[in-house]
C-alpha cells in the first residue's frame, strides 16, 4: 500500500511540470472508490494551479474547486508527455496540454474525487479526521504529547489511526517506535514527555529519509507495472522477525495488533 513517503514522492514527480496546465479533458475507466461528483467536461478548460499533499491525498488544486486523488492499495500516477492507449487497470486519464496524468490502480481502491472547495464538505468527509503533517511545522512535540496522554490504546494503533498525526503507515510506525525505544503495545498515556519527544524526532526522521529515499528510486516507484513496492528502507525491525537486533542482537519479534504486524525488539523497546 502506498504510504505518505510514496505519495509525496509521487507529488514531487510531477507537480512541477503540471502546475499551470489546461485540462483537455477527463477520461475515467472503471468505477473507483468514490464517484468523482462532477460531471468530466466541467473540468474541460480549467488550469492545474498546483499539486499538494494532505495525508495520502493528493490535492490538484484548479481554477474552481480541487481534485482529490488516492492511491489506495494499489495505485500510482504517471505523468508524461504520451501515454499508450489505456490498459485494463487504467482508470483515470487527465489529458492537459503538457501531457497525460494516469492513475494506474489494479484494485481499484484508489479515487479521484472533485470538491469545490477544501472546506467543503465533500472534502472534509475525505480530510476532516486527518492529524498533523508530520513533515512541515505544524508537528510539535508538546501537543503531540498532550494528544497520546488522550488516549489508552496502544500506541502503535494510536499512530496508525492517523488522527493526531498523519501518515504513519505500518512500516514507519514499527521503525520509528524501535528508534524511539518504546514497546509497539505500550498504551500512548503511559509515555512520558522525554519519550514522546524522542518518538516525535523518529517519526520525522523515519519518513523524511523514505522521502529522500523515494526521490533516488523514483522511476522504479512510478513506472511499477502494478507493483507498488516501499523504497529500500533499511528495517530496523519491519520484516526481520527472528533475526538479531541491528543494535543489541537479541531476535526481533512480531506480534498482531488490530490485524497488522508489529515487530518489535524486547530488549531495545520497554513499556
Ligand atoms: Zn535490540
Amino acid at each position: 500500500m502506498p504510504e505518505l513517503p510514496e505519495v509525496e514522492v509521487t507529488r514531487q514527480s510531477f507537480a512541477n511540470r503540471i502546475a499551470g496546465a489546461v485540462i483537455r479533458e477527463l477520461r475515467l475507466g472503471k468505477p473507483l472508490r468514490w464517484p468523482l461528483g462532477v460531471a468530466p467536461q466541467n473540468l474541460c478548460g480549467q488550469h492545474v494551479l498546483r499539486v499538494r499533499r494532505r495525508g495520502k491525498y493528493l490535492l490538484l488544486d484548479l481554477d474552481e474547486g480541487l481534485l482529490l486523488l488516492h492511491l489506495g492499495m494499489s495505485g500510482s500516477l504517471n505523468f508524461a508527455p504520451q501515454q499508450p492507449a489505456p490498459g485494463s487497470h487504467d482508470h483515470m486519464d487527465l489529458l492537459t496540454d503538457r501531457g497525460t496524468l494516469r492513475l494506474h490502480d489494479p484494485r481499484r481502491f484508489g479515487a479521484v474525487v472533485w470538491a469545490p472547495a477544501e472546506h467543503s464538505a465533500q472534502a472534509q468527509k475525505l480530510l476532516g479526521h486527518l492529524g498533523v503533517e508530520p513533515l512541515d511545522g505544524g508537528f510539535e512535540a508538546g501537543a503531540f504529547h498532550q494528544a497520546l496522554r488522550q488516549r489508552s490504546a496502544s500506541i502503535k494503533q494510536v499512530l496508525l489511526a492517523g488522527d493526531i498525526v498523519v501518515g504513519v503507515g505500518n512500516i514507519y510506525a514499527s521503525e520509528a517506535l524501535f528508534m524511539a525505544g518504546i514497546r509497539p503495545t505500550l498504551a500512548a498515556n503511559k509515555i512520558s514527555r522525554p519519550r514522546a519527544e524522542r518518538l516525535h524526532a523518529a517519526i520525522i526522521d523515519v519518513l523524511s529519509r523514505a522521502v529522500r529515499q523515494g526521490g533516488s528510486s523514483l522511476r522504479d516507484f512510478v513506472s511499477a507495472e502494478g507493483k507498488t513496492g516501499y523504497f529500500q528502507l533499511e528495517a530496523a525491525v519491519y520484516g526481520r522477525t527472528g533475526q538479531p537486533c541491528r543494535v543489541c542482537g537479541t531476535p526481533i519479534r512480531s506480534i498482531v495488533q488490530g490485524q497488522r504486524t508489529t515487530f518489535y525488539c524486547p530488549t531495545c523497546q520497554k513499556n
